[in-house]
């Protein structure tokens, strides 16, 4: 391990103490994001989901912040659904 980087370190810090204090408020695998506008959503307060059969790795469900991002994403979900 090197301790050489001091602006690397300092960035890791503050991003660190930015994850600790999002991670007192809200487990971090609730925050999902809403992939057509990219906004971030809590799983737990999404009314907006839908099911779209992934890439061999079964049925995956994606949150929106409206129906009309539903809409648009189920119009159109390869647009939409990242590729691995
Ligand atoms: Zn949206």
């Amino acid at each position: 391990m090197s301790a050489t980087d001091a602006g690397g370190q300092n960035f890791d810090a503050a991003d660190v103490s930015r994850q600790a204090e999002a991670a007192a408020n809200t487990p971090g695998d609730q925050i999902v994001t809403d992939p057509v506008c990219g906004r971030k959503i809590d799983k737990r307060q999404a009314q907006y989901t839908a099911n779209y059969l992934g890439q061999g790795q079964g049925w995956d469900t994606y949150y929106f912040d409206s129906e009309e991002c539903k809409q648009l994403f189920e119009s159109n979900p390869q647009q939409y659904v990242k590729s691995a």
